[in-house]
């Protein structure tokens, strides 16, 4: 199999998805998807984080990054097993609007969060302190005092350029809100993986962030920020470094400045996305390969499904999962679920709790769904994968348990009004499914779902569709 590790910052002309601008834009965000219908090239974000930036330091960014959010298309908990996914970047991105300071402190913004933070950078190995320190999946880490506040519950509107925001809340070690621990532990991780630094290697920086990436939807605007941040410090900072060892600093800053037990599924595909086209990513090399998806070829729209209903990586169920899968691999005497072939269930099964056999069984079927769903892309073209989506659905469903009513409901009602395929998509217990559908089918198979869930009594979800599209860029 031939892999093409070349990272994807080539332009893409999506732009801003108006009908998204409601879940995670400030109100400045949504007037500026407003303004910007009529120049779909620049992002909503983008102009937000701008905004933002101006109103937080008086002064214009150095420049704006940006990122992308991504859907999975198939290859679900098989991240942190050592398996295959097969995710793609979506047109929704997340932006960072920076520019150094000479301070050596570090100050973030969002639009999402009431207040900035600043901390010296060199209370970040403080903050967030070296691994080794790193508890096992089933027990996050970090702690509550990284967690302090709930993220966003109110967006924040910023205000006009050098207007009215609150002070920063200079951070004592330890107390960071939760959302600011992704781009502070990704500056973190930069500060840990490039060797020769010194005093004076990384200076200050303001960074600004907007996102028009519906937030825990399933959608990774996690992966998003990250890759926001560590494109523009990469750059700011001069530090080099290519895209995958950047999706690498921002796993790290997820699972132990967040303290999310999660794999390096998201980075990824945030950070090689490429347009019309899915990362195939083998997790245990971290080689990729881009697998042209055809979908606008063949008429096919994937519809997201968006359910409203939160889920939580550094709580509960995500580590439950991780902690049956690692006890399968060490009952079958295998590094990593990868190892494991369908062939070997049946001594799985003897081994085995049933709940525990039932999470291997869901690993490594997955695995081999997606190692199929490529080659049936290439073979038989889109149309084609819709059973395998179908499968992985019902695994995660019966067997990995990780699904709810309304991600059953979406991906039952999607295929009964014609869908060709549908999945929950994401880590499960909340977030979205995903339905591939004919593009003239997509009204009627939304006003179905959106019945069904009235009917059941479940909250409105939010249908949009998205585009595979590329990966990280400097949008200013
Ligand atoms: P998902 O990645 O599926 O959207 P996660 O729980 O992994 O959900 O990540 C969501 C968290 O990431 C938010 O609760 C917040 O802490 C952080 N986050 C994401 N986007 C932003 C943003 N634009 N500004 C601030 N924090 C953000
Ligand atoms: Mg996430």
């Amino acid at each position: 199999m031939t892999f093409d590790r070349t990272p994807a910052l080539s332009d893409d002309t999506a732009g801003a998805d108006p009908s998204v601008t409601d879940t995670a834009l400030g109100d400045s965000g949504a007037s500026a998807a407003r303004r910007l219908r009529s120049a779909p090239t620049v992002p909503a974000a983008v102009t937000a984080a701008e905004s933002l930036f101006r109103a937080l330091t008086g002064s214009d960014p150095a420049g704006v990054w940006s990122a992308p959010g991504r859907a999975n298309l198939i290859g679900e908990h098989t991240d942190y097993n050592d398996g295959f996914v097969l995710p793609f970047a979506i047109q929704h991105r997340t932006a960072a609007a920076a520019r150094l300071r000479a301070d050596g402190r570090i100050r973030v913004a969002s639009t999402f969060a009431a207040e900035p933070v600043e901390v010296a950078l060199d209370d970040l190995e403080t903050l967030f302190p070296a691994a080794g320190a790193a508890p096992g999946p089933a027990e996050p880490a970090g702690g509550a005092s990284r967690r302090l506040e709930t993220p966003g519950s109110a967006p924040q509107t910023p205000g006009a350029a050098g207007g009215a925001l609150p002070g920063p809340v200079d951070e004592q070690p330890g107390t960071v809100p939760e959302w600011a621990a992704y781009p502070l532990g990704v500056a973190w991780a930069l500060r840990a993986l490039v060797p020769t630094w010194a005093a004076g290697t990384f200076a200050g920086v303001d960074i600004a962030i907007a996102s028009d990436v519906p937030v825990g939807a399933g959608l990774s605007s996690s992966a998003a920020i990250e890759g926001a941040t560590s494109t523009a410090l990469n750059e700011l900072w001069g530090l080099g470094l290519d895209p995958v060892v950047l999706a690498q600093a921002g796993r790290r800053a997820e699972n132990e400045a967040v303290g999310a037990p999660t794999g390096i599924m998201d980075q990824m595909a945030s950070m090689l996305g490429q347009a019309d086209a899915a990362v195939f990513l083998d997790c245990r090399s971290l080689e990729t390969r881009s697998v042209p998806l055809g979908f606008a070829e063949a008429g096919l729209e994937v519809l997201v499904i968006d359910t409203g209903v939160k889920h939580a990586h550094s709580t509960g169920g995500y580590g439950e999962r991780r902690a049956s899968c690692e006890r399968g691999a060490a009952a079958l005497g295998v590094p990593a679920l990868r190892d494991v072939t369908p062939a070997d269930l049946p001594r799985a099964a003897e081994l085995l709790d049933e709940v525990d056999f039932r999470r291997v069984r869901h690993v490594v079927t997955e695995d081999q769904r997606v190692l199929e769903t490529v080659a049936v892309l290439a073979a038989d073209g889109p149309r084609a994968i819709g059973e395998l989506l179908v499968a992985s659905h019902a695994s995660m469903r019966d067997d990995f348990e990780i699904s709810i009513p309304e991600l059953d409901t979406a991906v039952d009602v999607a295929l009964a009004h014609g869908a060709v395929g549908a999945r929950m998509t994401g880590g499960g217990f909340g977030g979205a499914a995903i339905a591939l559908v004919d593009h003239d089918l997509v009204p009627a198979v939304s006003e179905a779902v959106r019945a069904a869930f009235a009917e059941a009594g479940f909250a409105a979800p939010h249908l949009f569709t998205v585009t595979p599209s590329s990966g990280p860029r400097r949008d200013v």
